[in-house]
């Protein structure tokens, strides 16, 4: 990979970072390589918002290239909200272009003075006064900064109000509404006085058999087009799962507190197919365009929902108008707040209202009633101006149920909000949830469609029941070892690639020559060094836990009296994975066999 650009934005001095070829080959890029780049910098007692707090940027080894849906990055740090490891991965061109650039990173620290931005241009860095962007909506600050850099081709990426506001879920933007939403990196990215990095560059990409390289690429992106599954994502977005999802159990409504929800065919892929579509959007060379365009009574072409917006503020919060939905959604993303965790905490001050630990006095008069678009409306711009209400939803649903001493309530873990799959419907998402590195994430590992019957024999990835127990922890964690190696090259979950194929697109890449066995042992090491990273946080095997929510049956429904045995899982889940059930950490032979020595002697002395 290329060098990454350090970047001390309190002294403005700026330096080239090589990264070491050995822990390239060890970690590949993306997350994992940024979890053993960040291990010695993330303490206990670093405040995410202090100037000392770095936050990287990184590309994976195959970003940019044109293969099959790899022109991602990830942006990584200290959560805010968790206080554990943070990533978070985005579409768009941002990362392609910053390669393009002549960097394959950016590693941010310190404070500047007054707000800035950052102008990469083929190796040039130069930081720029931001003060009057400050206050500018997600859409317009790219709008402005492309503006005044004056370049055709430029990708920035921005935060928008609510991370200057500092609310704990505010995330990274760029193009068309692609977004490192979760974890709340966009706050910190604020705290740090940065409102926008734009990026520009024409360089040659290094690849190290570009020739043979072209031809894998070419083979894989025609055999993705024939994919069943990218094909559904292309005819109806991830929003075409939602009527299976939901048939499943597996779509949460209300909270998480509802078998089944009736509208559901009025917010499916299909009927936005059928209704406000215009067209599909695509990251960076993606075959599949699983983006929606859609249009609304003023005629613009404007971004649709995913299904997890969807879910967000639809059967979540009892709403069935998809065009409600795709304004809700957008009002997130100019403010640029993470759709997930601000629908999920919007839906906790709605159940607690119900529950009567929220009375109309602590929302200044605003009665959340399920269903009611236009109180959502008033709570998510309350959220994003931190005021009244809005200021304590600001904070995540964990600090908002602590706040009404109802805590429990909250679905979260370690302080990230519950994504839509419900592990009542598809069981394999307890250990996904419960064990997930940044708290309860769908993207370390997508095990619902495992559950669906999406099985991958060649990794030893194999089908059970989606209502099946302990018996498929290994597979979990076999899955998560795989989406790690996913999230270091860093490749969108939505490709179906052949591992032979995924293999030798990086042997190609890189100049390796790995197996898929090497693969895989390079994903489980990945999975191991964030686990390192959190355990050095804090985290124990206590953190490895479900709400409340979850743990009970529900009366109807596709998981009708179902509930995870998450106790049993778990054993069987750190059997098969070598950690210690006392402590929660990999154990020291475990560490040992994966090469991470150093990590071993932290953990075990
Ligand atoms: S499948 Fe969708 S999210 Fe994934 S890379 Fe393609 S357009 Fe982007």
């Amino acid at each position: 990979m290329q060098p990454i650009l350090k970047v001390d934005l309190s002294s403005g001095r700026s330096e080239a970072y090589l990264i070491p070829p050995e822990w390239e080959r060890s970690f590949l890029g993306g997350a994992s390589l940024a979890a053993r780049l960040l291990y010695p910098f993330l303490t206990p007692e670093l405040d995410p918002f202090s100037p000392a707090a770095p936050l990287l940027f990184l590309n994976g080894p195959l970003t940019g290239t044109s293969g099959p849906t790899v022109g991602r990055f990830v942006v990584c740090g200290k959560g805010p909200a968790t206080g554990l490891w943070a990533e978070s991965n985005c579409g768009g061109f941002w990362g392609p272009e910053l390669r393009f650039a002549g960097y394959d990173g950016l590693w941010l620290s310190g404070k500047a003075e007054e707000p800035v931005y950052l102008w990469i241009e083929d190796g040039g860095l130069q930081i720029r006064k931001a003060a009057h962007l400050w206050g500018q909506d997600t859409y317009e600050t790219q709008e402005a900064v492309r503006h005044e850099v004056g370049r055709t081709g430029v990708h920035v990426a921005v935060i928008g109000p609510a991370a200057e506001r500092g609310v704990l879920f505010a995330g990274i933007y760029c193009d068309h509404g692609r977004t490192a939403g979760r974890t709340g990196l966009g706050a910190v990215m604020a705290s740090k006085n940065l409102k926008a990095v734009a990026v520009r560059g024409k360089q040659p990409l290094p690849l190290v058999h570009a020739e043979h390289y072209s031809t894998l690429r070419s083979g894989s992106n025609r055999a993705l087009k024939q994919d069943n599954q990218a094909r559904v994502l292309h005819e109806l977005g991830t929003a075409g799962a939602a009527n299976f999802s939901e048939y499943l159990g597996a779509m949460p409504a209300k909270y998480f507190h509802q078998g089944g929800f009736e509208g559901v065919d009025k917010v499916s892929g299909s009927m936005m197919a059928e209704s406000i579509l215009s067209g599909q959007s695509a990251c960076h060379a993606c075959v599949i365009a699983c983006g929606r365009v859609v249009k609304l009574e003023d005629g613009a072409k404007r971004k649709g929902p995913e299904y997890e917006t969807i879910v967000s503020f639809g059967p979540n919060l009892l709403i069935d108008d998809l065009k409600e939905i795709t304004r809700l959604g957008e009002m997130c993303d100019r403010y640029g707040m993470d759709t997930i965790s601000t629908g999920n905490t919007i839906g906790l001050a709605f159940h607690l209202f119900e529950l009567g630990k929220i009375t109309a006095q602590d929302t200044g008069g605003l009665k959340l009633q399920w269903g009611d678009v236009a109180a959502v409306r008033q709570l998510v711009r309350m959220t994003a101006d931190r005021q009244g209400i809005g200021n304590l939803i600001a904070q995540g649903s964990r600090r908002l149920g602590k706040h009404f001493g109802a805590q429990e309530e909250a679905v979260q873990v370690n302080g990230l909000e519950v994504a839509y799959h419900d592990p009542r419907g598809v069981s394999g998402m307890a250990l996904s949830y419960a064990t997930s590195p940044r708290g309860a994430c769908h993207n370390q590992s997508d095990y619902f469609f495992v559950d669906w019957g999406d099985t991958h024999p060649e990794l030893g990835i194999e089908y059970f029941s989606r209502h099946a127990q302990a018996e498929k922890a290994a597979n979990v964690a076999r899955h998560q070892n795989w989406r790690t190696v996913y999230n270091s090259m860093v490749m969108c979950i939505f490709a179906n690639v052949e591992p032979q194929m995924q293999v030798d697109l990086i042997n190609a890449a890189c100049g390796y020559d790995w197996t898929i066995e090497e693969m895989m042992r390079v994903g489980e090491r990945g999975w191991n060094m964030k686990r390192a990273v959190n355990n050095k946080l804090g985290l124990t095997a206590a953190h490895d836990q479900l709400p409340k929510a979850l743990l009970e049956p529900l009366p109807t429904g596709g998981s009708e009296g179902y509930v995870p045995d998450l106790q049993g899982m778990l054993s069987a889940y750190y059997a098969a994975r070598g950690w210690d059930p006392k402590t929660g950490y990999p154990t020291r032979a475990r560490l040992l066999a994966l090469d991470l020595d150093d990590v071993a002697k932290d953990l075990w002395g």
